[in-house]
Parts: structure tokens; C-alpha cells; sequence
């Protein structure tokens, strides 16, 4: 059976190293302990998927190495299929993670092979495609392959989600083939050129990116929940409280929670529902793939 959902985007290896403080510039600490975890946005998404037990592929290039073995043993054991993924002689790309003991995080992205990933490997699995229902992106894997990527799939009849973090500068080209655009406060803050500080900014920068040819919005908010933003309107969704000890992989949660949820739905409320009650439970854990929910744990809380 072909998968609903395909994720095209990047995989990681997280080298992630836990203080109790972050580092001030030049300042050596010692650490409290260091782990290795699958992660990378578009592994993350696609595992969140899987975990709550949608149907989903990936399409992305690892390296012929350890990190890369581990990489697509961490998706198949979340269920998610694997075809898709090709093998580059570059490295898979990592990420140096430092999380605090407050949950706050700082992260440097090396790519590697998710650099690699081309047009033409898109055109390869135009097939895998055809067959989707939602395609999701992000922006850690080549820009002209984001952009190749989403205008395929809106010439093919399918709904776009496009994730943009790392936050970059978006082509107004770009814009126009996105159906859902989910940023976070400070992606939007970029994106818009406008600086988000209450409602009133919120609105006006997300209102410029419908205005650059977005169909909708889905803004993350942090422990202040979300809110969407279409030619209708602005609608607010506040949060549950929780004990956040480590924020990452929290937007990758709400869009795996979203995405899984909008296919099983087709219902923006019941979707973002979902979308939060996941990424609630993921910043309760450490790590990134290890935190985000299963479709039992989603159902239990
Ligand atoms: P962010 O990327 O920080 O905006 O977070 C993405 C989503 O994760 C938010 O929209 C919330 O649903 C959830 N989230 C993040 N931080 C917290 C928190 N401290 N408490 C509860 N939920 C959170």
C-alpha cells in the first residue's frame, strides 16, 4: 500500500549534551551526560507520524556509515517506510545539541548528505508521490529541492505542508505552491520582517505571508499553544501546562501529532487538538525521536 503522507526532508544523528547552564561565550563547563539520538526535522516528523500510526514514507539521503544505519533503523521501528531513502558517499549529517536545566536548547546542524538530496532524486520518486495525499517539508535539505518539491506536489493535486526551520529567507515562488505554513513565533518574526511581541504583530506578520501568496498558517507559540491564520481569519489555541524539561523536537511533535491527525480527521480542529496533546507529552522527555509520543500514549494521557 502506498503511504497518505510522505516527508521529504532531512535525517540527523543528535550528539546531545546535557548542563545545567548553557555555555557563555568562551566559558568551558562541564557536562552532566552525553547521548547520540536519531533526530534530524524530517526524521523527527516522519517518526512522529509512524509512531501514532499513520501511514507515511520518507524521502531523504544518509551516508554509507553507522549514523545513517541507525538513522533508518530509528524509522522503520516507528513504522515508517523506508524505500524512498538513498545513500550518499558524504556523511549522514549530524547535530551538536547543548540542553540546559531548563529544557532550553542550542543547536548546530552540520548537513552532509541531506545537502546531497537533489531535484533529481525527487524526480525519481515522482511515482511515491502521485500516490500521497499531504507532502511535508522543511528547511534542512536543498532550497531548489524545497521549492521543485512543492511545486510537483501542487501540480499533482496534493496538500502542502511546509515546516520553515531552520528559519531562511522564502522566494515569493516559493509561497504560492503552500497550502499550510506551520512556523514557530521567531520563524514568523523572520519570514515577515515584522517583529511578533502581542496578537496584534502575530496577526499583522502572519497577514504579510498571506499576502506573499500562503494559503494558511499554523503558528507554534510555545507553552502558549498555537493559533491559524487563513483569509477567514485568527483563531487562538491555548495549551495544557505541563513541566517542560526539554523543548526539542516539540514543533516536530506538533507536526507529526497535526499531519497524522488532519489525515485521519480531515478536521483543522480535531488535527490541532492532536498536534498540541503530542507535543505536550514530548517536551515532558529529553531527547528527540526517544520524546515524541506512540498513538497509545497519545490515547492514554
Ligand atoms: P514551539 O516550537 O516552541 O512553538 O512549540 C511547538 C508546540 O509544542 C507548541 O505549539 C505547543 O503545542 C507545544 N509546546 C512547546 N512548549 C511547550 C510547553 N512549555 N508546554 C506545553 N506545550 C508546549
Amino acid at each position: 500500500m502506498n503511504a497518505k503522507i510522505i516527508v521529504v526532508g532531512s535525517l540527523n544523528m543528535d550528539l546531545v549534551v546535557q548542563v545545567q547552564e548553557l555555555p557563555k561565550e568562551g566559558e568551558t563547563l562541564l557536562g552532566i551526560a552525553m547521548s547520540e539520538n536519531p533526530g534530524g526535522k524530517g526524521a523527527n516528523q516522519a517518526v512522529a507520524i509512524g509512531k501514532l500510526q499513520a501511514s507515511v514514507s520518507m524521502i531523504g539521503r544518509v551516508g554509507k556509515d553507522a549514523h545513517g544505519a541507525r538513522l533508518l533503523d530509528s524509522l522503520q521501528q516507528a513504522g515508517v517506510d523506508t524505500q524512498y531513502l538513498m545513500e550518499s558517499t558524504t556523511p549522514t549529517g549530524i547535530a551538536l545539541v547543548t540542553v540546559d536545566g531548563h529544557g532550553s536548547n542550542h543547536i548546530i546542524v552540520v548537513p552532509g548528505a541531506n545537502f546531497e538530496l537533489a531535484v533529481a532524486d525527487i524526480e525519481q520518486q515522482r511515482a511515491a508521490i502521485e500516490q500521497c495525499e499531504i507532502v511535508v517539508l522543511q528547511l534542512e535539505v536543498p532550497m531548489a529541492t524545497v521549492v521543485y518539491t512543492l511545486k510537483l506536489a501542487k501540480e499533482l493535486g496534493k496538500t502542502t505542508i511546509l515546516n520553515p526551520a531552520p528559519a531562511q529567507p522564502l522566494s515569493k515562488e516559493l509561497l504560492q505552491y503552500v497550502d499550510l505554513l506551520v512556523p514557530n513565533e521567531h520563524e514568523l518574526q523572520s519570514l515577515s520582517g515584522i517583529e511578533v511581541i502581542d496578537e496584534a504583530s502575530l496577526k499583522q506578520a502572519a497577514i504579510a505571508l498571506l499576502g506573499q501568496g500562503v494559503q494558511a498558517l499554523l503558528v507554534t507559540l510555545g507553552a502558549a499553544g498555537c493559533c491559524y491564520i487563513d483569509h477567514d481569519g485568527f483563531t487562538m489555541y491555548p495549551t495544557a501546562k505541563v513541566q517542560a524539561v526539554d523543548t526539542t523536537a516539540a514543533g516536530d511533535s506538533f507536526i507529526g501529532g497535526f499531519v497524522a491527525g488532519y489525515v485521519q480527521h480531515h478536521d483543522m480542529a480535531a488535527a490541532i487538538a492532536q498536534a498540541q496533546k503530542a507535543a505536550a507529552i514530548t517536551v515532558t522527555r529529553h531527547g528527540a525521536q526517544v520524546s515524541l509520543p506512540t498513538w497509545n500514549e497519545l490515547s492514554n494521557a
